[in-house]
C-alpha cells in the first residue's frame, strides 16, 4: 500500500503521540555502516567467531517471517527458528543478538538521533500530549541512549502484545494504557507496511517520516517542519 494512503491528523484531536523507534527516531543507515564495520573487524581479529553474520542475518529473516505470518508466542519463536535452522540453541541466537543488534549499537544511537525530534517530544509534552514509544524491538535502553524520554513504553514483546506490527495489538494496547480513543493516538513511523497498516487496523491516524521530500499528506522528511504544524489540543 502506498504511503498516500495515510493521512494527515488534525492536531486538535490529538492527545498521544506513538513512535517507532528504529528508523523513525534515529537514520539506521549510519549505524548500519557503523556495525557493519565494527562486525568485520571483530571476526578478522577472530575468524572462528564468523558465524555471528550468519545468525544476525536469519534472526533479522525470521523476523520478518513472524511479522507477516502474524505469529504468536514470539519470544520464544524469535530465538528457537533461527536456531533450529542454524543447528545451535536458542540460547546462543540469544547471546548473539543481545551483544550484537542490542548492546553495541547503544553508544552509536545518539549521534544517529534525528534533528528536531527531542524538540518535538518537549512541544507534544507542552501541550499537555502523552508521549510514548511502540517498537517491535527492546525499547527502553534505545530510548535512553537516544536521550529521548516518553511516558510510555510498549513493545512486541510484552506478554499482553506478543505480535509484531502490522498485528495491531501492541497499538491498541497504548491506547488503552493512555486511555484514549484510536483516533486520538497518531503514530509516528517509517514503513507503511508496518507501521501504516498497523494504525490502519488500530483505527489510528499515522504519519511515516520518510528520506527526501513528503510524498503525501501523511508523509514528512523533517522533525522541524512537523514541530511547526503541532498546534494544541482542542
Ligand atoms: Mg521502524
Amino acid at each position: 500500500m502506498s504511503p498516500l494512503s495515510t493521512s494527515a491528523p488534525d492536531w486538535r484531536d490529538i492527545r498521544v503521540v506513538v513512535f517507532d523507534v528504529d528508523g523513525t527516531l534515529y537514520d539506521q543507515g549510519p549505524l548500519r555502516r557503523q556495525m557493519a564495520q565494527e562486525i568485520l573487524l571483530y571476526c578478522l581479529a577472530r575468524p572462528w567467531k564468523m558465524s555471528l553474520v550468519r545468525t544476525i542475518q536469519e534472526f533479522r529473516r525470521i523476523r520478518e517471517q513472524l511479522a507477516e505470518e502474524e505469529a504468536d508466542s514470539i519470544l520464544r519463536a524469535q530465538f528457537e527458528r533461527p536456531a533450529s535452522r542454524l543447528g545451535v540453541s536458542p540460547a546462543e541466537v540469544e547471546t548473539v543478538v543481545e551483544e550484537w543488534m542490542f548492546e553495541r549499537p547503544l553508544r552509536h544511537l545518539r549521534a544517529c538521533r534525528y534533528e528536531g525530534a527531542a524538540e518535538l517530544f518537549s512541544r507534544l509534552k507542552e501541550t499537555g500530549r502523552t508521549v510514548a514509544a511502540f517498537s517491535d524491538y527492546p525499547a527502553s535502553r534505545k530510548l535512553q541512549a537516544l536521550e529521548l524520554e516518553t511516558d510510555l513504553v510498549v513493545t512486541a514483546m510484552d506478554p499482553e502484545v506478543d505480535r509484531f506490527k502490522p498485528h495491531p495489538a501492541g497499538l491498541l494496547r497504548v491506547v488503552e494504557l493512555a486511555g484514549a480513543e484510536p483516533a486520538q493516538v497518531l503514530l509516528i513511523g517509517d514503513r507503511d507496511e508496518r507501521d501504516g497498516e498497523c494504525a490502519r487496523r488500530a483505527g489510528c491516524p499515522c504519519l511515516l517520516k520518510v528520506a527526501g521530500a513528503p510524498t503525501g499528506p501523511g508523509t514528512f522528511a523533517d522533525y522541524r517542519q512537523l514541530l511547526s504544524s503541532v498546534g494544541s489540543r482542542d
